[in-house]
């Protein structure tokens, strides 16, 4: 596996790809970001920041370095291609996949999660979504396009198909992406995670991909992202969410997307970031130790 040009990795995530069970690799793309950019720089700054992230979690009571990560790195994509890089994101999470190594991905654009779940999905045909966001993502195209960060739930509902996709937090879209949903093609709770707990109980032993688009948070809490959207969730919102997702039997992967570092110069949002990458971390070891019992 290749390793990243920037010699950086998560603080606490520094086994080799050979002995990892989960494999961090962070995507530096924002072509499809229709407002602010920036999405590029988040997995490196993630890093950089991880040196004031603790290895222990008093959320989840494990140590990150109770388990085996390893972190690969930025992926180096031809910038501007879109097609290609999704090809490049696709092929490395099928090769992680086939390694029998669980991905988490770091966007990075949200269109970059489509590629992820396209090869997780191939693995694990009966896939189930959990989908935090500010953001329907349900548009069929957009500016002319059929995938960008607006359309790729869309695209994915194409392959996963009805009732698969269960969507929170979301307070944004196009009246025909609401009424396509309202007309049951996937679960969408808005405004906040109302019902989640009841969700996860519904898809404890399928196999479940987490995808969070972190604007699902306030902008108060998360301002560093391309287009924030007021009246969003708290980060204790998020942690009571992560015990839900701690629940679940078979959580097959997960991605975080959307942190622009250098909207907020604060650095808070690069904080809430890496805590999230902490936390999703812990839950894709706990989870794969409930799955070898
Ligand atoms: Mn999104
Ligand atoms: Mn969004």
């Amino acid at each position: 596996m290749k390793m990243s040009k920037v010699d950086l990795s998560f603080q606490s995530c520094k086994n080799t790809y050979e002995e990892a069970d989960v494999v961090i690799f962070s995507v530096p793309m924002d072509a499809t970001t229709s407002f602010r950019p920036g999405t590029r720089f988040a997995g490196n700054a993630i890093r950089v920041d991880s040196f004031g992230v603790e290895w222990y979690s008093p959320y989840r009571e494990r140590d990150l370095n109770e388990f085996k990560t390893a972190d690969i790195g930025d992926l180096d994509l031809p910038i501007g291609a879109v097609d290609d890089a999704l090809e490049i994101i696709y092929q490395t999470t099928k090769q992680v996949l086939n390694d029998g190594k669980t991905p988490m991905m770091v966007g990075g654009e949200h269109l970059v999660s489509y590629p992820v779940i396209k090869a997780v999905f191939e693995k694990y045909p009966n896939l189930h979504i959990i989908h935090l966001d500010a953001h329907t993502d349900l548009r069929t195209s957009f500016f002319g396009r059929d995938l960008s960060h607006a359309t790729f739930m869309r695209h994915v509902h194409k392959f996963v198909g009805d009732g698969k996709i269960f969507q929170f937090g979301i307070r944004s879209g196009e009246k025909p992406e609401f009424d396509w949903a309202k007309a049951g093609h996937v679960t969408m709770r808005k405004f906040d995670f109302e019902g989640l707990d009841k969700v996860v109980e519904h898809l404890k032993n399928v196999p479940v991909y987490i995808t969070i688009d972190l604007d699902v948070l306030d902008p108060a809490v998360f301002p560093g992202t391309g287009t924030p959207e007021p009246g969003g969730m708290q980060y204790k919102d998020l942690l009571w969410a992560f015990d839900q997702f701690e629940k679940l039997n078979h959580l097959v992967a997960a991605d975080f997307v959307e942190l622009a570092p250098m909207l907020d110069p604060s650095g808070a949002s690069t904080a809430v970031a890496a805590k999230t990458l902490r936390e999703m971390v812990l839950i894709l070891h706990k989870n794969l130790e409930k799955q070898s019992r």
